[in-house]
């Protein structure tokens, strides 16, 4: 069967260098944004933080306004412990213990970067790294995948494989995307699937690859604000996420900080 892609999804070298750039401002972003989490700090605080970093460098916070129930409020989402993604910062107070996901997109000139990390807050319990660790880990078993000939059903099947190995779960309602001129572009990529199934992934498609990895049970909802989304059982939850580029080299990370 023919599959015609749109040409817009499918980036040129100076496209893919421009959203190099975005998510190099990106990553730095989300650095300095990770030496902030302690005890005792908002999540308001490190909202702002990252907001003036993306705009001091001619970026703007790509989620601020994005639409949804509401525009989204702010520059991050922070979900902390059973929150999964899209909490909104406020004057909540991080706690030693908790363990914290920050989600940020940023636009340079026209092209957007996208990624996410898990940290824990001060010393974490045993249950916390290894949760952390393996949501990491599993985002790089999806990488691995983002090669031309590649499915989407690959990436998917090789997250879904890593994490219920482990004991865990991912969301069915919760995917990564294509992205770059849009936050939001075909195809979605579930954090499961079966091999050779989906899209065919070829050289220039840029994908948020994230997976969400739920201790508890697949199930979720949305609290009453209307963004945050938190495991159904209050199950602790995590989140990484890289923007990647499938390249005839292989996967490129778009969401790492450039050689200066
Ligand atoms: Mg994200
Ligand atoms: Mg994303």
């Amino acid at each position: 069967m023919m599959i015609t892609y749109n040409k817009q999804l499918v980036k040129t070298e100076l496209e893919i260098q421009k959203m190099q750039a975005a998510g190099s401002l990106n990553a730095l972003v989300l650095e300095e944004v990770k030496k902030l989490i302690k005890p005792g700090v908002t999540t308001r605080e490190l909202d702002e933080t990252a907001e003036m970093i993306i705009r001091d460098h001619g970026g703007i916070p790509t989620f601020k306004g994005y639409p949804g129930p509401y525009p989204y409020p702010a520059t991050l989402t922070i979900s902390i412990n059973e929150e999964m993604v899209h909490g909104i910062p406020s004057g909540r107070v991080l706690k030693e213990g908790d363990i914290v996901s920050v989600d940020c997109g940023t636009t340079l000139d026209g092209f957007i970067g996208d990624s996410a990390f898990t940290v824990g807050v001060g010393e974490i319990g045993t249950e916390q790294k290894r949760l952390i660790q393996v949501t990491q880990e599993s985002l790089y078993k999806g990488i691995e995948q983002m090669r031309p000939g590649k499915h989407v059903g690959d990436v998917g099947a090789a997250i879904q494989r890593y994490v219920e190995a482990a004991g865990y779960h991912v969301p069915k309602q919760y995917t990564g995307h294509g992205v770059g001129r849009e936050m939001h572009e075909p195809p979605q990529v579930p954090n499961f699937g079966i091999p050779g199934q989906g899209m065919l992934l070829r050289e220039g498609l840029t994908i948020a690859i994230e997976p969400m990895v739920l201790v508890g049970t697949f199930q979720t909802r949305v609290l009453p604000d209307q963004w945050t989304v938190i495991s159904a059982d209050h199950s602790l939850t995590a989140h990484y996420e890289h923007t990647v580029a499938v390249t005839s080299n292989g996967p490129l990370i778009l969401t790492q900080r450039l050689e200066r």
